[in-house]
C-alpha cells in the first residue's frame, strides 16, 4: 500500500506514531489525539515549515499504536523515544549525572547518602542538585544545624564496641548514636528537621524548633533550649540568604525555553516556599520541532516515572501546551493529587518565567560560544589530518590488561565534544589472547563493525596506541567494507615501541598522530584544540577501560585472579602460599624470594612480580569499584 493510502487508512483516536525510513530507522516519535489528523498535517504536504521538511523528505513508512487514551500516548511516547533514541526527537539524555541525596527513615539509625539515581525503593530522595558544589554546601549548611551519623554500618559498630564515639561526635557533627549518647526521639527529630530542610521548607522547620525550644525552656530543659535556640538562628540565616520571589506557599517549577535556529536551551527553576531553591539547564541541539511540541516532550520526560523527580502543584511553561489536559491527568495519577499545568499572562508569575527566560539565554549563549570553540578545534583537526569530513561524532578506544589477565576494552563516544556516555561500550575480551593488545584490538574492531547498521560508524574512530594499533583499525575497516576516518594517537614513548604501552610513571614527551597510508605521524602543537579534543577523548578511554577492570578486579578477588596468571598453576599456587604464607605476602615479595620457593622458576617468579607491579604498589588500597555499572 502506498504511504499516502495507509495514511488514510489510519484509526482517528489517540495514539503514537512512528515515522521511519526504509531500513526500519525510526526518525520520530510523537503523540496525537487523532492520529489519522496528525500524520496527514505532517505527511499530506500542509505543513510547510523548512525544519520539518528535511523530516519529511526521509519518511518512508508510518507505525500506529492506538492507545486507549491521550494520556497512555503520552507514557508511551516517553518509552518510544528512550528505547529508539529518534534524531528528530528532542531527548532528555540519560546519561545526566545526577546527583541527590537519599535518607532511608527505615533504618535504625538513618544517615544521608550521595547518589546518582533515583529508586522507587521507599527511600527519601533530595535534588537533583547540578553540581557536587551545591549539594556539599547544602550538606554541610545542614550539618551544622542537624547532624546526623555519617558513618558506615561496619565504623558504626566498631565504635559502638569500643564504647566511644569518633572525632565526628567532637566536632559537634554527629549526635554519637553509635555510644547511646542520643535518644531514639531525639535523632527522629533529626531526621524529620533534616527532611523539612532539604526540602525546601526551611520555615516549617523554623517553626517546629521554635516550639521545642519553647517546651525546653518551659521544662526547665536549658541545655536543650540553648541547643534549640542555635538551631534556629542557623535555619534563620538559611532562609534570610534565599531570595523572596512569590509570598504565596504553593510550590512550582517554572520552564522557560531559549532557541537560536536548531539549537535549544530548557531551564527549570524549582521554586519551594516562594524561594527559588535550585534550577536545572538542558541543552538541545540540531532540533527541527517548533517550541510547542519541544516543550510538551520535554515535560513528558523531564517528569517521566523512572526519572523520579518531585511532580509540584503547579508546572509554568513559557507556552500553552498541546495535550495540557492529559500531561496534568499523568501528573495527578502519579501525585495523587492536582497538578495545574499554567502560561500566566500577567503579574508575578511572568516575572518568574522572565527570571528562568534570562537563565535560559545565559545557557544557550554559554553552549553556542563553547560550540564556536569546538567547532574551531573541529575544523583544525579536518584540516591537519586531512580527514573527509567535519569529526562531529568521534569514536576512541582503548584496551587495558593486568598483566595478561583480566583484559579489556573500551569504547567512548563524543558528540559536538562532550562525552555521550548512554553509548559508550566496555568489552570483555572473549577470543583473542589476553596479553596480545594487537588481537584484543582486532576482536573489539570486528564487534564494532558486526553492529555498525544499528550504530552508524562515526565520523572519526580513533585509538589509543601507534601504527600497529591504526593498522588494526583500518584493516579492520576494509575487511567489513566500511569507511570513515580513522587515527590513533600516541605518546612519544607508545610510538617508538607500539607494543611497550606505558601505563604508569611519567617521562612522556610529546603525542604524536598516526594517519592510514602515512609513514610519519602529524605532530599537533601541544597548545593546539585539536590535539586537546583528541588527549581528551583518549584519556576517557583509558580511565573507562581501567574502571571497568577495576570493577571486575574487586569482583574476582585477588585469589581468583592469581588463578588467572598463565603459567600458575594450583600447584605453584599451593607452593607460595604454604612457603610464605599469605596471599599478602605473596604480593609484596622480591622476585627473588619468589624465585626461591621450591616449583617456582625465575620466569615463573619474573610473571608474578610483573602482574603484581601492574596490580598496584604492595600495600595500596584497592580502589573503590565506580558507581557506573558495566554495560
Ligand atoms: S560518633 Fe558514632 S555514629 Fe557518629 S559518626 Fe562517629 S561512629 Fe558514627
Amino acid at each position: 500500500m502506498e504511504l499516502a493510502e495507509r495514511v488514510e487508512a489510519l484509526p482517528d483516536g489517540p495514539g503514537v506514531y512512528l515515522f521511519k525510513t526504509a531500513a526500519g530507522r525510526v526518525l520520530y516519535v510523537g503523540k496525537a489525539q487523532n492520529l489519522r489528523g496528525r500524520v496527514r498535517s505532517y505527511l499530506g504536504g500542509g505543513d510547510g515549515r523548512p525544519n520539518i521538511l528535511l523530516l519529511i523528505e526521509r519518511i518512508q513508512a508510518v507505525d500506529v499504536v492506538v492507545t486507549a487514551s491521550v494520556k497512555d500516548a503520552l507514557l508511551l511516547e516517553n518509552e518510544l523515544i528512550k528505547r529508539h533514541k529518534p534524531p528528530f526527537n528532542v531527548r532528555l539524555r540519560d546519561d545526566k549525572q545526577y546527583l541527590a541525596l537519599r535518607l532511608d527513615p527505615r533504618e535504625t539509625w538513618p544517615r544521608l547518602t550521595q547518589v546518582r539515581r533515583f529508586r522507587r525503593d521507599g527511600a527519601w530522595y533530595f535534588g537533583p542538585y547540578t553540581s557536587s558544589v551545591a549539594m556539599r554546601e547544602s550538606v554541610s549548611n545542614l550539618r551544622r544545624i542537624l547532624p546526623l551519623r555519617s558513618c558506615r554500618e561496619a565504623v558504626f559498630r566498631d565504635y559502638a564496641r569500643r564504647g566511644r564515639p569518633c572525632i565526628e561526635f567532637e566536632m559537634k557533627r554527629c549526635p554519637g548514636p553509635c555510644c547511646g549518647l542520643i535518644s531514639r526521639e531525639g535523632y527522629d527529630e533529626l531526621v524529620r528537621g533534616t527532611a523539612l530542610f532539604l526540602r525546601g521548607r526551611s520555615e516549617e522547620l523554623a517553626e517546629t524548633l521554635k516550639q521545642r525550644m519553647r517546651e525546653a525552656s518551659a521544662a526547665e530543659r536549658f541545655e536543650e533550649a540553648a541547643r534549640l535556640r542555635n538551631q534556629l538562628q542557623a535555619v534563620e540565616r538559611t532562609v534570610e540568604s534565599q531570595q523572596m520571589v512569590s509570598t504565596q506557599a504553593i510550590d512550582r517549577d517554572v520552564f522557560a525555553l531559549a532557541r537560536e535556529g536548531g539549537e535549544i536551551e530548557v531551564q527549570a527553576l524549582h521554586v519551594r516556599d516562594g524561594r527559588v531553591r535550585g534550577t536545572e539547564g538542558f541543552g538541545f541541539s540540531d532540533v527541527r520541532l517548533d517550541d510547542g511540541e519541544v516543550m510538551s516532550s520535554f515535560l513528558g520526560q523531564y517528569y517521566g516515572a523512572e526519572e523520579g523527580r518531585e511532580i509540584p502543584a503547579e508546572v509554568l511553561t513559557p507556552l500553552p501546551i498541546e495535550d495540557e489536559g492529559a500531561l496534568e491527568a499523568l501528573f495527578a495519577e502519579r501525585t495523587g493529587r492536582r497538578v495545574a499545568l499554567r502560561t500566566p499572562r500577567r503579574g508575578r508569575l511572568v516575572e518568574l518565567l522572565a527570571t528562568a527566560r534570562a537563565n535560559a539565554e545565559l545557557g544557550l549563549r554559554h553552549r553556542l560560544e563553547a560550540r564556536e570553540s569546538l567547532d574551531a578545534a573541529g575544523e583544525e583537526l579536518q584540516q591537519a589530518l586531512g580527514l573527509s569530513g567535519f569529526p562531529r561524532h568521534i569514536e576512541g578506544y582503548d584496551v587495558s590488561t593486568l598483566g595478561g589477565t583480566l583484559t579489556v576494552a573500551s569504547r567512548v563516544v563524543f558528540r559536538d565534544g562532550q562525552p555521550s556516555k548512554a553509548e559508550y561500550r566496555r568489552y570483555r575480551i572473549r577470543d583473542a589472547a589476553p596479553d596480545d593488545d594487537l588481537a584484543c584490538l582486532r576482536e573489539v574492531f570486528a564487534r564494532r563493525l558486526a553492529r555498525a547498521e544499528s550504530e552508524p560508524l562515526p565520523d572519526l574512530m580513533l585509538v589509543d596506541g601507534g601504527k600497529g594499533q591504526l593498522s588494526v583499525l583500518s584493516t579492520a575497516l576494509a575487511d567489513a567494507g566500511l569507511e570513515t576516518d580513522a587515527i590513533s594517537l600516541a605518546k612519544e614513548r607508545d610510538a617508538e615501541s607500539p607494543s611497550l604501552r606505558v601505563r604508569r610513571g611519567g617521562g612522556l614527551k610529546s603525542e604524536r598522530v598516526f594517519l592510514p597510508n602515512r609513514r610519519d605521524p602529524v605532530s599537533l602543537p601541544a597548545s593546539s584544540r585539536a590535539l586537546l579534543l583528541l588527549q581528551r577523548i583518549r584519556d576517557e578511554s583509558h580511565r573507562f577501560a581501567i574502571e571497568f577492570q577495576r570493577g571486575l578486579r574487586s569482583k574476582a578477588g585477588l585469589v581468583s585472579i592469581l588463578e588467572e596468571i598463565p603459567g600458575i598453576g594450583p600447584g605453584k599456587r599451593r607452593a607460595l602460599l604454604r612457603e610464605l604464607g599469605s596471599l599478602r605476602a605473596v604480593r609484596s615479595a622480591s622476585l627473588e624470594r619468589l624465585a626461591a620457593v621450591a616449583g617456582i622458576s625465575r620466569r615463573d617468579a619474573t610473571t608474578l612480580r610483573g602482574f603484581f607491579d601492574a596490580l598496584a604498589p604492595p600495600g595500596e588500597a584497592e580502589p573503590e569499584p565506580s558507581e557506573e555499572g558495566a554495560r
